[in-house]
């Protein structure tokens, strides 16, 4: 990968001083910071609701300064750890190499083509490093989380849209623009419907909690369901997937109809990916996913049984995401420790686990 300016103005740190970055979680609702160290720990958050209606300018505004605020933060509480650069998820699509949001939907239309990189780095003079969010997630459940140790694993993130990235042979699949990996715009349907990025049939269409959301809308409005009409009213704006779980969980045959499109979409492209990439691992993320847990993750499991490859079906796991709210944030570590050439670790403890941890 070509080097980033500021790379060279920085020299490595000796292994013996403790590290740590300024990470940046840029979503279309919240712009979080933190400092995280080396060992995966977040230390010091900082949170705002993401400026969307005030443009572009306002949203890089933000991010600076709630990565100012925590690097202040850490200043006043003293101590030697040393802050070695700026690691920043954000939505995509994204242009890794040069360090730029290009134009996230979620967002808003001035939020075009954005040099956060280089702001970050020409606002708090650390070198900065971006990429797309699922592709940071995916470094920091490989190197923290449910894929420690796993040189071969798929990540998954499944809420309001589907997300996704290809790790194999310890390396993250990028492609030459920085793209690969957007694994929710598999097509699985070609009678399907069409997908928010204006293509037909793509898993996020069926699957993704928008998707989930907009179906049921469609039954309400034909008159179809009387639980997901009344949930509707009842919730308003909010009425999403949760809300058709929610009715399928009551006894509602339509929203169970429509949660079980999206369960057999899901395992539908998890057996071409098993197919494909001979993963060991797909771990899944995701608010949508994690709310439904096995209900989710096991008829994918079984139709990966029953119609992937033999081999690669028996050795793809497919198992749910570590580290949650902290993905982000923990993956931002773990992509500045890569492009500046750094150790993460020895990793903490994941919640609920016993034992040192790194050991297993
Ligand atoms: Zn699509």
């Amino acid at each position: 990968m070509p080097s980033v300016p500021g790379v060279a103005d920085l020299m490595p740190p000796q292994a013996d001083v403790d590290w740590a970055v300024l990470a940046l979680d840029l979503g279309g609702t919240q712009v979080r910071a933190a400092i995280v160290r080396g060992d995966g720990t977040v230390v010091t958050q900082r949170r705002s609701r993401t400026p969307v209606e005030g443009g572009g300018e306002a949203i890089v505004q933000a991010c600076l300064d709630a990565l100012a605020a925590c690097r202040d933060a850490h200043a006043a509480a003293g101590g030697s750890t040393l802050l070695v650069g700026i690691g920043i998820a954000a939505p995509g699509p994204v242009d890794p190499i040069r360090g730029r949001v290009i134009d996230p939907p979620n967002l808003g239309p001035s939020f075009h083509d954005t040099p956060l990189a280089e702001r970050a780095r020409a606002s708090l003079g650390l070198p900065a490093f971006l990429d797309r969010d699922t592709q940071v997630a995916a470094l920091g459940e490989g190197a923290f989380g449910a894929a420690r140790g796993c040189a071969d694993y798929l990540y998954l993130t499944v809420s309001t849209g589907i997300g996704g990235a290809i790790v194999s042979g310890g390396n993250l699949l990028r492609g030459p623009d920085g793209m690969a990996g957007e694994l929710g715009h598999l097509p699985v349907d070609r009678d399907g419907p069409t997908c928010g990025c204006g293509a037909v049939g793509h898993l996020e269409a069926i699957a993704s909690g928008s998707a989930i959301a907009r179906a049921a809308r469609r039954k309400i409005d034909a008159g179809e369901s009387e639980p997901l009409a009344r949930l509707a009213l009842a919730r308003g704006p909010a009425f999403g997937a949760r809300e058709v779980a929610e009715a399928e969980m009551t006894g509602d045959p339509v929203a169970a109809s429509i949660m079980a499109d999206a369960r057999d979409a899901f395992a539908r492209a998890c057996v071409g990916f098993v197919d494909v990439f001979n993963p060991a691992l797909i771990v899944v993320g995701g608010s949508l996913a994690a709310g439904q847990g096995d209900r989710w993750l096991e008829p994918a499991r079984e139709m990966v049984a029953r119609e992937a490859f033999r081999v690669p079906a028996r050795r793809a796991r497919i198992v749910p995401a570590a580290l949650g709210d902290d993905i982000g944030f923990v993956g931002a570590a773990v992509l500045v420790a890569e492009r500046l050439g750094l150790q993460v670790g020895p990793p903490r403890a994941l919640p609920g686990e016993r034992g040192r941890p790194g050991e297993r």
